[in-house]
């Protein structure tokens, strides 16, 4: 039990009590609940107990937490190519809902919940929006997308679950957003940090005034985006703009949060293991190294999902949070190996251009890679808005500016690129997940 539970100036739900457990107590129900999950894995999925039996191990092996690395890791490929049903572990009869990933390259994935898995999630969902110092009397606008994608309804069970006001209003109609956002006096909104980047232009076109908004909290996740985003977003806003992660293949939104500390992510570890390996020798790296994320879903009856390889590139902050949770963090995933490419041999990251851009003041957050080919040579095309002041010649330039951002990016990313300086309004704006890479060196 926590002391300050009934104090108004740090009101913590009943929900987050497992985020300030002690370790030993953490350790012994996360063993608990790793045998139990393993075993309903082995029994009830038959690529998992394929894949156990090939490597000679069995549930029972399981005696401690390290005892996870006897495991076999689930690969995204395990999830299309058992499509739509083949990794669920309970009948038909006790899935109560399904949603899936939206699927850009071919087969979506299928994910399904008993009733008491969507329970776990809604717990998870309340102890995300606690993170963000959300509470009963809040005004929650969910503008994640309502649907087969996992964020609309697991925010919105998370956020009615907490006791506070939920505004469904889903994604798209930015000046209805705007209006709502005014007239019904949201507090916090969920969306994806670009959409919210395009609330941000609306909002300025309808006159709107940051301040007269009684908006404080922005729960911003779904796309990878970096902490000078986060910035941009603040400053421009006077929000506290939080990052959530979640996966569909792991439950979806609610895996890990930051908190009021803003030092990377909690994850709710009492339900999701979590691993950092190396992504080529799969051995474990220590706190502090990066390398890539591996979660297990310690509690799904529905589809357990074991060691499942996220391609998230992260790592583990050991140090304990001045927020007083003793779950640990991972630091902000601003990678993730899907999206890296390869330009005349280096990797590249959309990321690592984004912060490089918004280190200069004239960029505005709204920018695109465009890669092509060109007698045999790849090509990379960074096009990025500046303010329309860049373009007259009162402040300082655009060559100074082009320059100043040609640097920059060639200073992260070791190789210089073509820069396109734009004008505002010029690139498309997304009402999800952004597109930030344009390959063009296929077709
Ligand atoms: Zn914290």
């Amino acid at each position: 039990m926590h002391a300050q539970w009934n104090d108004r100036e740090s009101l913590v739900h009943p929900a987050s009590a497992p985020d300030y457990m002690r370790e030993e107590q953490l350790h012994a129900l996360q063993l608990q609940r790793l045998r139990a999950i393993t075993r309903h894995a082995y029994e009830n999925q038959a690529l998992f107990r394929e894949r156990m039996d090939a490597r000679g191990v069995k549930p029972e092996d399981v005696r401690t937490l390290d005892d996870i690395r006897k495991l076999p890791f689930t690969q995204k490929t395990d999830l299309r190519d058992t499509y739509p049903y083949g990794l669920f572990a309970v009948p038909m009869n006790e899935v109560v809902r399904l949603h899936a990933s939206s699927g850009t390259t071919g087969k979506p994935i299928v994910v399904a919940y008993t009733a008491e898995d969507i329970e776990v999630w809604k717990e998870a969902m309340v102890r995300t929006f606690a993170c963000a110092g959300l509470h009963s009397g809040d005004i929650i606008q969910n503008a994640y997308g309502y649907g087969l994608f996992t964020g609309g309804l697991g925010a919105h069970y998370g956020a009615e679950a907490l006791g506070a006001t939920v505004i469904p209003i889903s994604g798209g109609n930015s000046e209805r957003q705007i209006m709502v956002m005014r007239d019904f006096g949201t507090t916090a909104i969920c969306a994806t940090p670009s959409y919210f980047l395009h609330l941000i232009e609306f909002a300025e076109k309808m006159g709107i005034d940051w301040n007269e908004l009684p908006l404080r909290v922005g729960v911003f996740g779904a796309e990878p985006w970096s902490d000078e985003m986060r910035e941009y977003i603040e400053g421009k806003t006077g929000i506290k703009a939080y990052d959530i992660y979640g996966l569909s293949e792991i439950i979806g939104p609610g895996v890990g949060m930051a908190c009021e500390k803003q030092e990377g992510l909690h994850i709710f570890e009492d339900h999701f293991m979590i691993e950092i390996v190396d992504p080529v020798t799969d051995e474990p790296m220590p706190d502090g190294e990066e390398g890539e994320l591996i979660i297990t879903t310690l509690s799904k009856k529905a589809m357990p999902v074991m060691r499942y390889r996220t391609h998230d590139i992260t790592s583990i902050i050991a140090e304990p949070c001045g927020c007083g949770r003793t779950i640990r963090r991972i630091n902000r995933i601003a990678r993730r190996s899907d999206d890296m490419f390869i330009i005349r041999g280096v990797n590249v990251f959309p990321s690592q251009v984004e912060a490089a851009l918004l280190k200069v003041e004239e960029t505005l957050p709204h920018y695109q890679i465009v890669l092509s080919r060109h007698g045999g040579m790849d090509q990379m095309e960074v096009q990025v808005e500046v303010t329309a002041e860049t373009f007259s010649d009162t402040v300082r330039g655009v060559e100074a500016v082009h320059k100043q951002l040609s640097d920059a990016i060639a200073h992260i990313l070791g190789i210089r690129v073509k820069l396109t300086l734009v004008q505002p309004n010029t690139i498309e704006r997304s009402m999800g997940k952004a597109k930030r890479v344009i390959d063009n060196r296929k077709s």
